[in-house]
């Protein structure tokens, strides 16, 4: 019999995921079956079917994306983004190994390119093979897949990018370079001279400073500065924040949204800036 990996507990023979990196707060997915558990050289790779989220990508032990409402994260990430700039047609992913936001960006013709930048192969081979809720049937030509650091790929590029979106993990691990002043500025140099970029910035209930100094890194540099959230149940406290930075383009230009989701709409594109008040931080 194989091993159960570390991140499982059985109690009265149930199998229970447990999300415990927090000091106060431990989340559990009551789990059927283990459908995929491998240690990669950056963190632990798994794929779970949960009883209510269906299959989920977890890594080290903390929940990244599911069946159930990966599409609400991964619409926000990209859809917003690409909704403001007028003209893109570069684009670069950095992780986001579920593929779910390069599949939103694939549904814009007009892009030329769309660059992945994801650490780890093996969330990318689990994610297409175990997590197609997510995935999709993810083929398309200008989907460039390139394992490296995110980190190290910004770096070598200059004035190249429309669009950036970060994609990362939680600020630990091999994404906590993602959330540092010096990475912001590599991306502001990949970016063109109207270009734009849009990352994830942790929860503003429970990692308020992080979304805090993901805002002041960002509008040291850009002059837009927008954040926006969404509510992605899967995720703790369900309210999660995005950070905008933008050299250019302040306002979202797309008059009658026509991409096939589930979350994003024209309402969802005219109101996406409205805060609720204790999410304005300026
Ligand atoms: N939506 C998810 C969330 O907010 O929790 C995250 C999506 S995605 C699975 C995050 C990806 O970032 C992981 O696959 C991880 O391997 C990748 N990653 C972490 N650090 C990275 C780095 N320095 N360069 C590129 N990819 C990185």
């Amino acid at each position: 019999m194989t091993e159960m990996p570390k991140f499982l507990q059985e109690v009265n023979g149930q199998l229970w995921l447990v999300e415990d990196e927090r000091e106060n707060m431990k989340i559990s997915y009551r789990i059927n079956k283990v459908i995929y558990s491998e240690q990669s050289p950056f963190q632990h790779v798994m794929i779970v079917d949960s009883c209510d989220f269906g299959n989920m990508l977890v890594l080290d032990g903390v929940v990244q994306t599911t069946s159930l409402d990966g599409h609400i994260y991964n619409e926000m990430i990209t859809h917003i983004p690409l909704s403001i700039h007028p003209n893109a047609e570069r684009v670069l992913i950095i992780g986001g190994g579920d593929c779910g936001a390069a599949r939103e960006a694939a549904k814009y013709p007009h892009l030329k390119e769309i660059d992945m930048v994801e650490i780890d192969e093996l969330v990318v081979k689990a994610c297409k093979e175990h997590l197609q809720e997510v995935s999709g049937n993810l083929s398309d030509p200008r989907v460039n897949f390139i394992f490296n650091d995110g980190m190290k790929h910004v770096k070598e590029y200059r004035n190249h990018y429309d669009v950036i979106i970060v994609d990362s993990s939680d600020p630990v691990g091999p994404a906590k370079a993602l959330f540092e002043r010096s990475f912001y500025e590599d991306i502001y140099g990949a970016l063109k001279e109207d270009g734009l970029m849009v990352c994830q910035s942790q929860s503003p209930l429970f990692h308020r400073d992080v979304m805090k100094q993901t805002f002041d890194n960002i509008s040291d540099l850009f002059p837009v500065t927008k954040p926006y959230y969404a509510t992605v149940p899967t995720y703790p406290g369900a309210f999660w924040s995005f950070t905008l930075g933008s050299k250019k383009y302040d306002s979202v230009h797309v008059k009658e949204f026509d991409k096939d989701t589930r979350y994003v709409n024209q309402s969802i594109l005219n109101s996406c800036f409205d805060l609720p008040a204790f999410l304005r931080l300026k």
